[in-house]
């Protein structure tokens, strides 16, 4: 018995001497292939072991699925060879690595294969931006972008990390910041990235966006993400 999926190679661990253990993003999930030999000379399975590599793939259908035989359909070289594009790309794909489990998977194979299919001619730091907002759902915690999370009143005045969400001028939170870069999130956030123009975000700071979302990833979610502040200053 086998199984064949499409997905993306986010990971791959080193097992024993000459195999490894891929991790690869599909519409199903993301699914742990074990590929023996990989690492024997003249192995033809190594290319199937590469991050940022999108894949078709069989496996067998057991307990530990192994891997039979595989397609490229496409090496992102573009984005591989380009350090700035490189170091985006590994940022949300360690992201994704830890997301708790969830059935939103249809949803995220088809956006991160949509900014990689986006990648090799847009700005990555943007289409990065992009996603990581999104993603905050699946984290299950979106912030409430539509009305002040105290009071329900439209008026999107300031935000509050700790409350969640934009505050009021009427309401108190004791960490009232700025609500300019989490605007920027908000449009990010409904942006549609299948049908929509990115040129109509030109105008957002992604330096701004970075650093909040990256406040507001660390106050909420539980994982440790690299710094990337040399790439954005
Ligand atoms: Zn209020």
């Amino acid at each position: 018995m086998e199984e064949e999926y499409t997905g993306i190679v986010i990971r791959t661990i080193h097992f024993n001497e000459s195999s490894e253990i891929v991790h690869v993003l599909t519409n199903q999930g993301i699914i742990s292939v074990m590929v023996k030999g990989a690492r024997r000379y003249k192995s033809h399975k190594l290319s199937f072991c590469i991050p940022m590599t999108k894949v078709s793939f069989k496996v067998t259908s057991s307990k530990i699925s192994s891997l039979i035989d595989y397609t490229i359909l496409n090496d992102y070289s573009i984005i591989k060879e380009d350090l700035k594009k490189n170091l985006w790309f590994s940022y949300i794909l360690e992201i994704v690595n830890k997301l708790p489990d969830n059935s939103y998977y249809r949803n995220i194979y088809n956006l991160i294969d949509k900014i990689f299919e986006l990648g090799s001619f847009n700005n990555p730091m943007l289409l990065i931006m992009i996603a990581q907002t999104k993603l905050l759902k699946i984290y299950g915690v979106e912030p409430e972008l539509k009305k002040c999370v105290i009071c329900g009143k439209p008026n999107l005045d300031f935000f509050s990390i700790s409350n969640g969400g934009f505050v009021c001028n009427n309401c108190s939170a004791n960490d009232k910041t700025n609500a300019k870069p989490y605007l920027d999130i908000r449009t990010l956030y409904y942006f549609d990235i299948y049908n929509g123009n990115l040129n109509d975000l030109s105008n957002i700071d992604l330096k701004d966006v970075f650093l909040n979302l990256k406040a507001y990833y660390d106050y909420y979610v539980d994982i440790k993400l690299h710094s990337l502040s040399s790439l954005i200053i």
